[in-house]
């Protein structure tokens, strides 16, 4: 592959990025605006700078709807930080919250915060290799708990929450890190929600946090001053240096969000990527998806032959012909394409036609 050629894609993360704003991003690496700096350079305390978290923040409101009463948060830890900071910051009643299971992230998150509180599982699909979002009932939450987690898009697996699970009254808690700004959400229906966001938005490094204001400030006291939501809205996500390159592409993929038509036309974009994928792998004769048709995922989509041999050869020729990163996660196998916003239409089209002359040549 000649140096100034791109491949397509197809990582879980970190990940592909928009052409256009990896081009502004370069054009400004050595002088901002005029400022004759980097942003990589600039002081987090400089007018430019402010402007520039401001932006993102103001940007993200609009393309998400966040009203007022939430705060958005830029932080650093990735979604892991989150899976403690969620339960060390919420846990403040009962003490008890109610996870469901649907993949390694959503179980990583419940194994956090049973160091906390008195932590349950309200469902799993574990024993069947979390090929399905589990059903629940609101009455299957205990009556008391402080909030039920979920994992809204399985990025490991290919599952995604297809709808907000009904949690009755209950506060619910979200890991978007996978899918956040691909499909229009009712914030409202979250206490809180959170992505790390080099899956979908921005290179590693910032950890996006929305999160109802009431919620903030009943961190026990002895908390580390870092892991209370409280430190960071109260400073505007500036009581320490944030990660400031990450926020400046996390604040340009958000203006190239809005003038490409924002979250819902990107929805659309991305269901007719994800339809081509899936169409084709609901008629091949070789490769199957790998979850339950009515939770499949639109940014994770996996699948698999059957013969990890043959996944093999599959894998190795995709990326003869450019296009990168399709092995399934390490303890899954298999295939996983993820096709996140910023993958262009041409890279699943790309995929598809291999999988078909693929098919052919490997009968
Ligand atoms: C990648 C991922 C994580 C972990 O994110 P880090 O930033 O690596 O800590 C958590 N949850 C989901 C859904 C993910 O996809």
């Amino acid at each position: 592959m000649a140096t100034n050629e791109r491949v397509f894609n197809f990582s879980a993360g970190p990940s592909t990025l928009p052409v256009e704003v990896l081009e502004k991003a370069a054009a400004e690496m050595l002088n901002y605006d005029g400022t004759g700096e980097s942003v990589m350079e600039m002081s987090h305390r400089s007018a430019e700078y402010k402007q520039i978290i401001e932006d993102a923040e103001k940007n993200l409101r609009t393309l998400m709807n966040i009203p007022d009463d939430y705060y958005v948060l830029f932080l650093q830890g990735g979604g892991t930080l989150q899976f403690s900071m969620v339960p060390i910051n919420l846990l403040t009643g009962s003490k008890k919250a109610d996870y469901l299971i649907t993949g390694n992230w959503a179980k990583k998150a419940y194994e956090e915060a049973t160091k906390f509180g008195d932590v349950k599982i309200l469902a799993s699909s574990e024993e069947d290799n979390y090929s399905y979002i589990p059903k629940f009932k609101p009455e299957d939450i205990r009556p008391d708990v402080d909030y039920v987690h979920i994992c809204y898009n399985n990025t490991i697996f290919g599952t995604h929450c297809n709808e907000v699970p009904d949690v009755g009254d209950h506060l619910l808690v979200a890991d978007m890190s996978s899918c956040i700004l691909s499909e229009e959400v009712d914030v409202t229906k979250f206490g809180l929600i959170y992505a790390g966001a080099q899956k979908n938005v921005a290179p590693a490094g910032v950890t996006i946090v929305i999160v109802r204001k009431d919620l903030v400030g009943k961190a026990p006291a002895n908390t580390p001053v870092y892991l209370d939501y409280a430190t960071h809205a109260k400073k505007g996500s500036m009581y320490n240096t944030p990660p400031c390159y990450p926020i400046y592409i996390a604040g340009e993929v958000f203006k190239y969000l809005l003038k490409n038509g924002g979250v819902k036309a990107t929805h659309e974009r991305d269901v007719e990527k994800a339809n081509l994928l899936y169409g084709y792998l609901d008629k091949s004769e070789m490769f199957k998806p790998s979850v339950a048709k009515e939770d499949r995922s639109l940014m994770n989509i996996t699948f698999v032959t059957g013969d990890p041999e043959l996944d093999k050869k599959f894998i190795a020729g995709a990326k003869e012909q450019g296009m990168i990163n399709l092995a399934g996660y390490r303890t899954v196998g298999g295939m996983r394409a993820s096709t996140y916003n910023a993958m262009p239409l041409e890279g699943v089209e790309a995929l598809v036609a291999y999988m078909e002359k693929f098919e052919n040549e490997n009968k």
